[in-house]
């Protein structure tokens, strides 16, 4: 008999660790395939750093083909979905299409940026996604400053030194919390003019930071944002967005350059082509991750519901944590339904959360226990290195290159603004000159 195809689209948490474990349980007696538009499995929860200028962008990537043995990686999107035929049709990198057959199919496609119909969003905000929208924020920011130092008028140096990030989930509270401190960075080595402090502005319209969460971690977010002198405004959202600035639900006017969109993510948009049922947006799936009148199909990670078992009537949230969980008990059930052991259901335990705030500060809940400061960073990133599936001393020497030396204030200008839209389904890709349209509103020089 030929050997079972298992085809695994997204390699991010949930896909990775399929493919990781799937080739451990199947000891190549299965032709496993991983489809995805990058080499990379992308740690996520550390783009905050990236974009802060603390970890190179490289630091929080792990290589596909260095890392997985026996799975033969395909660079590209999966844009067509065959349930009949058993078949995906992909765009690769260079803009050629293909076609893949499979016998077990893994969808996990992971999420996209969420937008929201508020007037000017999706031309001046800048969502925080992928690894391209972070290196164009640590970019843009530089450049503010440098632009903002160089300023004659008051006015404009205000102006470019303002950062207003939109909501304030861990995502935004991160990259607030580490923006401020990259910006004072800045300003030490090209101060501003007199008196002048680099802004940032925390809006969320939720009565707390990070509302999802615990409250002890909230409390300790807000009162590290505050002391580092983070403006943060709960209530409060964005009206509408212009060249010079946004306009808040309160009547305010922010004169600013810099939008970032944290208001969440939805996932991503290939699961609802295939025409089955969904549970907002994500694709419903069974306790065994199956998706429901297609054994052969399975999805896992932030593009699926999985029914949570702890709290009945719910679904797992969107987190790293559950993904990757997801990934191994989607391999063990592929694995079950090709005669290699057998299958179980998804359970889990809440092992916590940390949010890493930059320089020693920290909130973290580890097996419930509310922490904070120095003891809560060590935590923080002691928990990132064993949780990363690979890089961990380089990012672990960056992390001693931070506490040691000064930040480089250089700005590549590598990714441009148009190069990262808001609205995209692929936030892993930037966009190239000769590719899909530009977003209504945007130069290709800005
Ligand atoms: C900035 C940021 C910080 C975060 N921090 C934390 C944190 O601290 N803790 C936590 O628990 N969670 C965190 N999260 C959430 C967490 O990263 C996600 O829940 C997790 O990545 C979901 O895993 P996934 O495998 O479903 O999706 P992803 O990890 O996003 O992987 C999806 C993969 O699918 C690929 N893909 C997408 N579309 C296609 C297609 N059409 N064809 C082929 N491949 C495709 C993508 O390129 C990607 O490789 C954070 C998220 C962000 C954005």
């Amino acid at each position: 008999m030929s050997r079972p195809r298992i085809l695994i689209v997204g390699a991010g948490f949930a896909g990775y660790r399929t493919a990781r474990t799937l080739s451990r349980l199947t000891r190549d007696r299965a032709d496993i395939t991983l489809l995805n538009p990058t080499d990379y499995f992308l740690y996520l929860p550390l783009l905050p750093q990236v974009a802060a200028g603390i970890l190179e962008p490289r630091r929080v990537t792990v290589s596909l083909s260095g890392t997985l043995r026996h799975v033969r990686l395909v660079l590209g999107e999966a844009d067509g979905i065959d349930l009949d035929a058993r078949t995906v049709h992909y765009t690769g990198p260079e803009g050629q299409g293909g076609t893949l057959g499979y016998d077990r199919l893994v969808l996990a496609v992971g999420s996209v940026n969420k937008l929201l119909p508020i007037p000017g969003v999706a031309e001046y905000a800048h969502g925080f996604r992928g690894l391209p929208e972070a290196l164009y924020l640590r970019d843009h920011v530089t450049r503010q400053i440098e632009l903002a130092a160089a300023a004659e008028d008051p006015e404009s140096c205000s102006e470019r030194c303002t950062f207003v990030v939109v909501g304030a989930g861990y995502t935004g509270t991160e990259v607030a919390a580490q923006g401020q401190l990259l910006t004072d960075a800045l300003v030490r080595e090209q101060p501003l003019r007199q008196g002048m402090r680099p802004r940032w502005l925390l809006l969320d319209v939720a009565p707390r930071v990070m509302p999802e969460m615990d409250e002890r971690l909230s409390r300790t977010a807000d009162r590290v944002l505050r002391r580092r002198g983070v403006d943060v405004r709960m209530g409060t959202s964005v009206k509408e967005a212009t060249h010079d600035g946004v306009l808040l639900t309160d009547g305010e006017f922010v004169a600013t350059r810099t939008l970032v969109w944290c208001v969440g993510v939805r996932p991503d948009p290939l699961v609802e082509s295939i025409d089955r049922p969904l549970e907002r947006g994500r694709l419903l799936v069974d306790p065994y991750l199956q998706v429901p009148g297609h054994p052969e199909v399975f999805a896992c990670g932030d593009a699926a519901a999985v029914p949570d078992l702890e709290k009945p009537g719910q679904y797992t949230p969107m987190t790293a944590q559950h993904a990757w969980r997801h990934g191994k008990v989607c391999a063990h059930n592929v694995a079950a339904s090709l005669g290699f052991g057998s299958r179980r259901v998804y359970r889990h335990r809440d092992l916590g959360f940390v949010v890493d705030l930059g320089g020693v500060q920290a909130a973290a809940n580890p097996l419930g226990i509310p922490m904070s400061g120095l003891l809560a960073g060590a935590v923080a990133r002691g928990y990132h290195l064993a949780a990363m599936p690979g890089n961990r001393v380089r990012v672990a020497a960056d992390w001693l290159l931070e506490a040691l030396l000064p930040r480089q204030g250089v700005q590549l200008g590598l990714v441009r603004s148009w190069s990262v839209p808001l609205e995209s389904s692929s936030p892993e890709l930037a966009r190239v000159p000769g590719g899909p349209d530009l977003p209504h509103g945007t130069k290709e020089n800005s």
